[in-house]
């Protein structure tokens, strides 16, 4: 199918700009000295930027327990994190476009220089014939049949020997069934997640608990779905894509989400911090204007952070 009719056939299936009625969810007490979130990434696929493309960190009581993407550069935050990867339960994939994805195997490569024993958690969307899905990252990157590194194999083999192994999930992306679902629950972190627009590029908006704090990660979405905000309500942390101008148009407009958007989904979830990240030269450009955009919705607390900035919730 042509790439443009695709795009033209999900777009039909979505609701323009709608939010979904968010669920009462009961207010949590954050223990926020014990959480962290750290920006490996703090930018898009562009090159020119200076900063690494997505990743985030996660860090409980010290230890850095999830990461949420792994774009180019992010794996050089990690390692200026000192973060220890021993310590990761969790890789979280919002979706699978190069600047969310392309460290993943360098992740692995350099696990195997660790003492790391625990089974490494790795979930993502279900893919299309434009993108890969979860599973299919992980065999194409590292399978031992046809993996582009497949002398990384016996980590993804459950027959094979290896210091450790990758289980890997996909999560079914789905534009009708919008509903939260918890996917992850283990050692005091769990994670839900809802489907998000983001053209025809199945992609996932997540919410990470833990400590009793609450961290929602919208990846690259248009908002069309209408889910995100209900899910991220009352999030101490939102952290928001902020990819286009307002007045884009064409593909970028149907696959992320305008200033405006964000501002109002802010507002919706009542979050107690926007970090604002992705940004790219289109979305630079009109900076002044997207936070005006973002404030007249959103009056909460709003930031633009750099790589290996951190936040406690
Ligand atoms: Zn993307």
């Amino acid at each position: 199918m042509p790439y443009k009719l695709l795009i033209s056939l999900i777009s039909f299936f979505v609701i323009s700009n709608s939010f979904a009625t968010p669920s009462q969810q009961i207010p949590q007490n954050c223990q926020s000295k014990r959480v962290k979130l750290q920006i490996l990434g703090s930018r898009g696929p562009e090159l020119l930027d200076g900063q690494a493309s997505t990743g985030y960190l996660i860090w409980l009581d010290n230890k850095a327990r999830v990461i949420v993407d792994a774009g180019p550069g992010s794996l050089q935050r990690f390692k200026q994190s000192k973060a220890n990867f021993e310590d990761v339960d969790l890789i979280l994939f919002s979706h699978f476009h190069v600047d969310h994805s392309n460290d993943f195997p360098a992740y692995i490569k350099g696990a195997f220089f660790t003492n790391r024993s625990k089974e490494l958690d790795v979930l993502g969307p279900t893919g299309t014939k434009f993108v890969a899905s979860a599973e299919q990252l992980v065999q194409r990157a590292i399978g031992s049949n046809g993996g582009l590194y497949p002398y990384l194999g016996d980590f993804a083999d459950p027959k094979a020997r290896s210091a450790f192994k990758i289980k890997t999930k996909n999560i079914q992306w789905s534009y009708k069934d919008l509903n939260s679902k918890e996917i992850y629950n283990k050692n005091g972190i769990r994670v839900t997640t809802v489907s998000t627009h983001h053209g025809p590029f199945p992609s996932q908006g997540y919410r990470v608990e833990l400590a009793g704090c609450s961290i929602s990660f919208t990846g690259d979405m248009s908002g069309r779905l209408g889910a995100m905000p209900d899910l991220a309500k009352n999030s101490d942390i939102l952290v928001a894509h902020n990819a286009i101008p307002e007045d884009a148009t064409g593909v970028p407009a149907l696959l992320h989400m305008t200033p405006s958007y964000i501002g109002k989904m802010a507002q919706r979830a009542n979050v107690k911090l926007l970090l604002l990240t992705h940004l790219m030269k289109r979305s630079l450009k009109s900076n002044k204007q997207n936070t005006a955009l973002i404030k007249k919705y959103y009056k909460g607390k709003m930031l633009y952070p750099r790589d290996l900035d951190s936040f406690n919730p």
